[in-house]
């Protein structure tokens, strides 16, 4: 999975999932911008364990929900690194209620972080990236956006319009050889897991064909293969990682 003289940004790509992808593109041999709204120290440290590597890495702030911001983000990354290649859309957040409870603030900060960041990044690269002679688009997405899920109205909406985003760019960057793809993550052990009850953990360990919860890692290599030349001829897809649970 040969990334060398490949730039790559990874939006939230300090903690998390996005932690594990900023260094898998790093130790295949991309330059890679470590994207953080909040997590400074988290994105510096990263930026350490890469370079200790000799790899190239630099963290830079933004909102993605924001226009401005990610433009900065993106002028920033051609000014240092002169190209933009691999754009990972991973920047998330989850505020639940059940629709009767959720407040409209709760259904705006998501679609605009979780759909509209994902929509600025890519119109703020867009120019780069197309004439880059090699770009790779993609977005995380969720099972819960290809199943829906009580008490997410906000965050399955925001994940299904991603994948909506995703065919239609792929539409109209496919003729310039851009790729663009979504991953959908099923139940990844993370934080969000790490909250769920027994009985809850039974019940989706239940539902899920290969009986257990799946690692940052598995995500990151997926996204890391759909970065590379070895997924030239995927594009438009949504790939789900989640042991089975979507068949
Ligand atoms: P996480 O640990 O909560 O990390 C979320 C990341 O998003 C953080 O690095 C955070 O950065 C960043 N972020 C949030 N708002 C941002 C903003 N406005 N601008 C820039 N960055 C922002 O989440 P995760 O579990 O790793 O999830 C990563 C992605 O996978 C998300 O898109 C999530 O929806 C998706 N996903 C996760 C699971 C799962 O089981 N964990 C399942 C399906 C899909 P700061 O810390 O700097 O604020």
């Amino acid at each position: 999975m040969d990334l060398s003289n490949k730039v790559a940004i990874v939006t939230g790509g300090a903690s998390g999932i996005g932690y594990h992808i900023s260094l898998t593109l790093a130790k295949n041999g991309a330059s890679v911008v470590i994207n953080y709204n909040s997590s400074a120290e988290k994105a510096n440290q990263l930026v350490k364990e890469i370079n200790s590597f000799g790899g190239n890495a630099l963290a830079i702030q933004a909102d993605v929900s924001k226009f401005k911001d990610a433009q900065k983000l993106v002028d920033v990354t051609v000014e240092t690194f002169g190209t933009l290649n691999i754009l990972v859309n991973n920047a998330g957040i989850t505020a639940d209620n059940l629709i009767l409870r959720m407040s409209e603030e709760q259904f705006d900060s998501v679609v605009n972080t979780n759909l509209k960041g994902v929509w600025n990044m890519i119109k703020a690269s867009s120019k780069t990236i197309l004439k880059s002679g090699y770009g790779r688009i993609i977005n995380i997405s969720s099972v819960s956006g290809v199943l829906g899920n009580a008490g997410q109205s906000n965050y399955s909406a925001a994940k299904a319009g991603v994948l909506g985003l995703t065919k239609s760019i792929a539409k109209e960057f496919a003729s310039r050889g851009v790729t663009v793809n979504a991953v959908a993550p099923g139940f990844i052990e993370s934080d969000m897991t790490d909250k769920l009850n027994d009985t809850q953990k039974e019940t989706w360990l239940s539902k899920i064909p290969l009986g257990r919860f799946g690692t940052k890692q598995e995500i990151a290599d997926v996204v890391c293969f759909l970065a590379c030349p070895l997924g030239a001829y995927i594009t438009g897809h949504t790939l789900s990682v989640d042991g089975g649970l979507v068949m």
